[in-house]
């Protein structure tokens, strides 16, 4: 198989003198949807913030398209082809959803315009006026995907997309990503929501107390299901 775009290894990560992550090995390689599960406090979020030069204080290795990553700053990781797009969402209530698609920077060649964006994103471009505190939770994790898209970014980090929406807003979302990935996105996306990620993963990893404890492929995912839940503790 070729290089990954994204290979970690044994990654751990602090928050002060805490130890979040202990021990995480995964790669990912162009094209795929690679999902991370675990329970509450697993290490998730720690981990892609840690891929994203968020955190201070680390160990391992981190590479991104073959290059070394790890102890970078999150701009100098982001010009790797690298966008975060975090739990929060982070969509600025005072600006236009317009305003929010053009905020970030364009860091790499080949990202979307905003009219290919409005393409795969009809609702946003119909509410392109509208201030960021008048969209729904869906429209505001839209746009939070939609605008990493500008970028340039090839690698997407989706932390928790599906979190707090409505059914027919997860499958929307859920769509939305199976459309990312036909365009040649790659994404390495957090999920607690287990159904919606055995639907769309190539392959996952599952994480417990900062640790890589189960991986395997599509398949694993569905025919496995009970070991894996109980990994989950539901
Ligand atoms: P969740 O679904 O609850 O977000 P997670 O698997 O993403 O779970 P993380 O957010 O990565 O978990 O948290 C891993 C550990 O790090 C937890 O014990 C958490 O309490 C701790 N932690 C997370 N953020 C911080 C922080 N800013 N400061 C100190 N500890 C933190």
């Amino acid at each position: 198989m070729s290089e990954p775009l994204l290979r970690v290894q044994d990654l751990a990560a602090w928050y002060g003198e805490t130890q979040s992550l202990q021990r995480i090995d995964l790669e990912v390689h162009a094209g795929e949807v690679v999902c991370l599960l675990g329970r509450n406090g697993a290490g998730k979020t720690t981990t892609l913030r840690a891929i994203m030069g968020l955190l201070a204080r680390h160990r391992g290795q981190v590479h991104i398209g073959g290059r070394s990553a790890l102890g970078l700053v999150p701009e100098k990781v982001a010009r790797l082809g690298v966008a975060y797009c975090p739990e929060e969402r982070g969509i600025f209530a005072s600006l236009s959803v317009e305003e929010n698609l053009l905020l970030p920077p364009v860091l790499a060649p080949g990202g979307l315009s905003v009219d290919e964006i409005y393409d795969l994103f009809p609702n946003l471009k119909a509410r392109r006026a509208s201030g960021g505190s008048k969209l729904s939770g869906g429209e505001q994790q839209m746009l939070a995907i939609a605008r990493i898209l500008r970028t340039g970014a090839k690698l997407l980090l989706l932390d928790e997309p599906t979190e707090g929406l409505a059914p027919v807003i997860v499958e929307a979302i859920g769509r939305t990503i199976t459309q990312l990935q036909a365009r040649g996105f790659t994404i390495l996306m957090v999920e607690q929501n287990f159904r919606f990620a055995s639907r769309l993963a190539d392959r996952f990893y599952v994480i417990d107390e900062g640790c890589v404890v189960e991986s395997g492929d599509r398949h694993a995912l569905a025919n496995d299901t009970a070991r894996i839940e109980s990994l989950l503790g539901v």
